[in-house]
């Protein structure tokens, strides 16, 4: 669908009436379970194909009313992404990258046939929101908390065809987030499965749509039943090469220093933490690698020493450490993530320093920070 843009958004503000209280406010902050609570107010902005967009607004967060004939009800036309803001001790509220977001929005609405929010008017959504619920980011004396931010689009249309919706709607939600691990992070366990496909070559993996993790589902529930955490999938074609975990790329840290990671394959999503941690680990002073990495590549290296460390890198948990992988007919420890043994040194190097530079504790020479 062509890319219609009327005027500047201009986000108009409407404050909600009834805004939490101080205290009900101070309660949420307390102890944010991830994705639970939300702050007073959101962003959204309509779309039709005969105006463009129109009515950007931020306004008191409320249900939205949709007809049930809504056509992202029924066929999905979906996209989502997902960032943090997060406040530094001297009070300012940072984003980290938020035009890789805005780009990766554009992108997943092309493959989805939605229209396109200009890129500057995206992360013009996300100062709009974060700045009237500013109130809401955690205090920087919280540790790693943040505010999640939620921008969204989806079909409103009320039709039954199968076609391109011709309205549209997008949003943005907030939710402050605690420290993904209360007590420092924990290795978790991995389910490798072969059974499950999550995307495949020329589908939609790379974009950020619901149906994607409509479809990672029955992956998880699988990992869940054989008693581990989350799950990895392989490429849909050999059942062979590893693609990325849950909603989280992956990384195998070598014993010579080297750090690889699936490279993009059309059916990976390209992580902002995984773009970011491949700069950070270049500098500092690990060769890094983007290339096929099978599951007996892991297998084998663990078996062999060979591969000392394994994470997983995304918004959310930041980097999360592997301590374990477990398939069918197997089961390895692996080497300093064991979860008795703690985290790998290289896996915690790279996440502290990707966390200083997100809570402003180290110069952004890179301009990452909004
Ligand atoms: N893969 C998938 C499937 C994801 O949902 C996510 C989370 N957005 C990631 C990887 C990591 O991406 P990012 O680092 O941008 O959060």
């Amino acid at each position: 669908q062509a890319t219609v843009v009327t005027d500047a958004w201009d986000f108009a503000v409407e404050l909600r009436s009834d805004p939490a209280s101080a205290e009900a406010r101070a309660a949420v902050l307390a102890d944010p379970a991830f994705g639970q609570s939300f702050t007073d107010h959101m962003v959204v902005a309509n779309w039709t194909v005969d105006g463009g967009w129109q009515g950007s607004k931020v306004t008191a967060y409320a249900p939205l009313s949709l007809s049930p004939a809504a056509a992202v009800f029924h066929y999905s036309q979906e996209i989502f992404e997902g960032l943090k803001a997060y406040r530094h001790a001297d009070g300012s509220v940072w984003a980290f990258r938020p035009d890789r977001n805005a780009a990766r929005f554009s992108a997943s609405a092309a493959r989805l046939a939605l229209p396109q929010v200009p890129e500057d008017e995206f992360v013009a959504a996300l100062r709009a929101l974060v700045t009237v619920d500013e109130a809401w980011v955690p205090s920087a004396e919280d540790g790693e908390t943040s505010l999640y931010l939620r921008p969204y689009m989806i079909a409103t249309e009320a039709a039954l065809s199968v076609r391109p919706a011709h309205e549209v709607l997008f949003g943005v939600i907030a939710s402050p987030a605690g420290p993904y691990f209360n007590t420092g992070p924990k290795p978790v366990s991995i389910w490798l499965t072969t059974s499950t496909i999550r995307a495949t070559p020329g589908g939609t993996g790379a974009a950020k749509c619901g149906g994607n993790y409509a479809s990672s589902l029955a992956g998880l529930a699988e990992a869940v039943a054989n008693g581990c955490e989350q799950v990895a999938f392989v490429d849909a074609v050999e059942h062979k090469w590893l693609e990325e975990i849950g909603s989280m790329n992956m990384f195998f840290v070598y014993a010579d220093g080297r750090i690889a990671t699936p490279e993009l394959n059309g059916s990976i999503l390209e992580g902002v933490t995984r773009a970011s941690v491949l700069e950070l680990a270049a500098d500092l002073g690990h060769p890094v690698e983007e290339r096929r990495i099978s599951a007996d590549e892991w297998k084998d290296g663990v078996r062999s020493g060979d591969i000392a460390e394994v994470f997983a890198s995304g918004t959310a948990a930041v980097i999360t450490p592997i301590g374990r992988v477990a398939w069918p007919d197997g089961d390895l420890t692996i080497g300093d993530h064991s979860v008795d043994h703690g985290v790998g040194p290289v896996t915690t190097k790279i996440r502290t320093t990707l966390l200083d530079l997100q809570y402003g504790r180290t110069p952004d020479t890179r301009n990452w920070l909004t």
